[in-house]
């Protein structure tokens, strides 16, 4: 299922928005706090050296004298209170003294009784609000207190509202444009991406790992769309050989029938006809037995129930005995010998690939020559020192015709390790030349001289062989020398007997 989709670049601007807008906020706030905080202190400072000033200037006079220099020379705005040693109020400059009760008790004066002078905040319930009071004591007991309203800190905000407003204004104008900015900048290299080359241009460093990994799926992709097309490219050309491969039997058997059946053909012929119906048909069971093998091949639809152990020694000799017919009737000599050696897989397929090599071999010998088949086993040692031999022998063999006698191989593509069970077919035949090794191996691939279609091949007996081989983890390789002939090397792996 898939997820919700949100808008990256929407989600990165309102955090950015969301994160810078706080930050200014929580700076501004605290900002007014501390100039608040500041002011106060520098408010309390000035009123507590106006009340030391004042009591300097009234030391030493009377009552009513101090009463009269207070409001000459304090006129206010702060408030000046006198008070008499008793506690009563002598001269206040905002109230008539006699509307106050008595100020011993108000604990700026109990402070400045105490230790000469009181500082403190105090919430007034006449004003409904804080109020500032420094009291001085005098040399005769009396005590001048100077107060003043103190600015809440809410009354402070007010007062900032306008110036802050338009700063703050233009904060939130510029914190919107730096936050389309920022997103874009961290948008850009998401939105340059390119899909078909991840990797390309600008890159997250956090992104690496996914990207490679896209990447990395996209080439596999690639690869397996071209494999997917070069594989329907080669059943193409296989289907359109098949077909074609089909057209001459069918043709002659049409034919011929049609011919039989107008009464064309003299009764002492119709034999002759029926002869070679009959080896058309063959000829056809034996091409659609062979694509049915290789298509089942392509699908390696054996199943594992078919992995049995195998006795080549016996195949071969199963092989040898049904093809001794033919090979008289090619006056051939078929021989084999071997060891009793075991693979394990499909019987019938592994009989299948022999009997491909065995009859090639026979149907590539001329007169007077002869096949021969071997079974053995060969240990790992024996396998590595082959393929020096067999890798050497590329280029170092030559045949009595002077050509080079290299070899062709085919197998699954993995590197073969061993221990092998081994079929060697040996024939003193036409021989492959060396432009046609690595080819007769594909399917429906003849050499020039081989006439393979007269003695009744189909075109696929080595594609069946080496598909088999690779299907059991072997392979198969051939050497020849034009003229002299051919051997044939199928390798199974060995089976513990
Ligand atoms: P075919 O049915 O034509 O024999 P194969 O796939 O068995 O098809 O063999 C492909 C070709 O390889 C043959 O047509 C023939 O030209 C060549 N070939 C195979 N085996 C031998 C051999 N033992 N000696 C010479 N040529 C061979």
């Amino acid at each position: 299922m898939a997820g919700s989709s949100r808008s990256l670049s929407r989600s990165i601007f309102a955090a950015v928005l969301s994160f810078t807008l706080i930050a200014v906020l929580a700076t501004a706030i605290a900002l007014v706090t501390v100039s608040y905080l500041a002011e106060e202190k520098r408010s309390e400072d000035a009123l507590v050296a106006q009340a030391r000033a004042c009591a300097e200037v009234l030391e030493g006079r009377t009552a009513e004298e101090r009463a009269t220099l207070i409001n000459d020379q304090f006129p206010g705005p702060e408030r000046f209170t006198l008070v008499d040693p008793a506690g009563a109020v002598v001269c206040d400059t905002e109230a008539t003294s006699h509307a106050l009760g008595n100020h011993g008790s108000r604990p700026e004066m109990q402070q400045a009784e105490s230790q000469g002078e009181g500082v403190l905040v105090r919430h007034s319930d006449t004003l409904g609000q804080d109020t500032l009071y420094v009291a001085e004591r005098l040399q005769d007991g009396s005590f001048i207190r100077v107060s003043e309203e103190r600015l809440s800190l809410f009354a402070f905000l007010g007062s900032m509202a306008a110036p802050m407003g338009i700063v703050m204004a233009c904060a939130v104008l510029l914190v919107i444009v730096l936050s389309r900015f920022l997103t874009a900048r961290i948008m850009k290299p998401l939105q340059g991406l390119d899909a078909n080359d991840p990797l390309a241009g600008d890159v997250y460093e956090e992104m690496q790992p996914i990207l490679r990994r896209i990447d990395q799926q996209q080439r596999q992709l690639k690869r397996q769309n071209e494999e997917l097309k070069q594989a329907e490219g080669l059943r193409r050309e296989f289907s359109a050989n098949v077909s074609h491969e089909m057209k001459t039997p069918l043709q002659v058997i049409s034919g011929s029938a049609e011919m039989i059946a107008s009464g064309l053909v003299a009764p002492e012929d119709v034999r002759d006809f029926a002869g070679r119906i009959y080896l058309e048909s063959q000829r056809l069971r034996a091409l659609i037995n062979d694509v049915l093998t290789l298509s089942r091949l392509d699908e390696s639809s054996f199943d594992a129930a078919e992995r049995a152990p195998v006795n080549l020694l016996e195949v071969v000799r199963r092989t040898c005995e049904r093809l001794e017919p033919l090979a008289r009737e090619r006056q051939v000599s078929l021989a084999f010998d071997g060891t009793p050696v075991r693979t394990a897989g499909s019987e019938p397929l592994i009989e299948q690939a022999v009997s491909n090599l065995v009859e090639n071999a026979i149907r590539y010998t001329g007169d007077g020559g002869a096949v021969r088949v071997q079974v053995q086993a060969e240990t790992q040692a024996e396998a590595q020192a082959a393929a020096t031999v067999a890798n050497a022998a590329t280029s170092e063999a030559i045949a009595t015709d002077g050509s080079k006698a290299n070899s062709g191989k085919a197998n699954s593509g993995k590197a073969p390790a061993g221990p092998w069970a081994i079929v060697r077919v040996r024939d003193t035949g036409i021989g492959i030349p060396a432009e046609d090794r690595s080819k007769i191996f594909e399917r429906f691939y003849r050499t020039e001289k081989s006439r393979s279609k007269e003695t009744g091949g189909t075109g696929l007996g080595l594609a069946i062989v080496k598909h088999a081989a690779s299907y059991h983890g072997g392979d198969v390789t051939v050497e020849s020398a034009l003229g002299e002939g051919s051997t044939f090397t199928l390798r199974l792996p060995l089976a513990e007997s």
